[in-house]
């Protein structure tokens, strides 16, 4: 199949609960092209560098998502356009985040990152940080970023019971924290719950996903 078809099965498989992010890393912009062609408009990169060199590139009327570990010296280089990050996983990258977009008076949408999976070397926050970044003082005086949700990348195992159980603790937390809306400040606001990637989509869909990262089921093997 091609690449128009491979999005439109997998927007009908993951349809209305979930939104498909084409997850273009490596991949040309010719590739990218094709899938705009046929009306895909939502692509993630994990390289601000990459995403930069496609967005200067492609159409300006594309929804582009930070899906990859973000230091704070690159947000500069995307504050002006880029859709949604979904890898903060500290108090120091948010305000650089809220401090580039104040620049380019926008609001940025944000991801906290979690932690779920069972290997060392994935980043993100563990829940105790995550609720003390929650109800810091810090994040109420930021004005440019709206912390609309979670991310969270399962362990990269074949286990599935393994994957539905770490998909299904970030929904719990997920709905834990949404009941507690009333202790955040207004620049929070949950809706999103980012996990589900090639090989587990279908799974993360029916443990709550909104939004699946996927690359390789599109686009081939990289
Ligand atoms: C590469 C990547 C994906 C997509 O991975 P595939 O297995 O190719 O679908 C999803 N999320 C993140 C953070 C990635 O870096």
């Amino acid at each position: 199949m091609g690449i128009a078809e491979n999005i439109q099965q997998i927007v009908t498989e993951i349809s209305p609960a979930a939104r498909l992010i084409a997850v273009t890393k490596t991949k040309p912009v010719e590739m990218l092209m094709e899938a705009y062609q046929a009306g895909f408009k939502r692509y993630g990169e994990n390289k601000v560098q990459e995403m930069v060199g496609k967005y200067e590139q492609m159409p300006k009327d594309i929804e582009w998502h930070l899906i990859g570990h973000l230091q704070s010296n690159k947000v500069k280089y995307m504050a002006s356009f880029v859709a949604m990050i979904h890898s903060v996983d500290s108090l120091k990258l948010l305000q650089e985040i809220n401090k580039q977009a104040a620049k380019n008076n926008r609001v940025i949408d944000c991801l906290l990152q979690v932690f779920i999976a069972q290997e060392e070397t994935k980043f993100g926050l563990s829940e105790e940080e995550l609720e003390e970044l929650l109800v810091s003082e810090e994040l109420k005086s930021m004005q440019n970023v709206r912390i609309v949700g979670l991310m969270g990348m399962a362990s990269n195992t074949d286990d599935e019971a393994q994957v539905r159980l770490e998909f299904r603790g970030l929904k719990q937390l997920f709905d834990k924290l949404n009941a507690r809306a009333a202790d955040f400040p207004a620049n929070v606001d949950f809706k999103e719950i980012s996990m589900g990637m090639s090989g587990d989509y279908l799974l993360a869909v029916e443990e709550g996903s909104t939004l699946v990262r996927v690359g390789s089921a599109i686009f081939g093997s990289r």
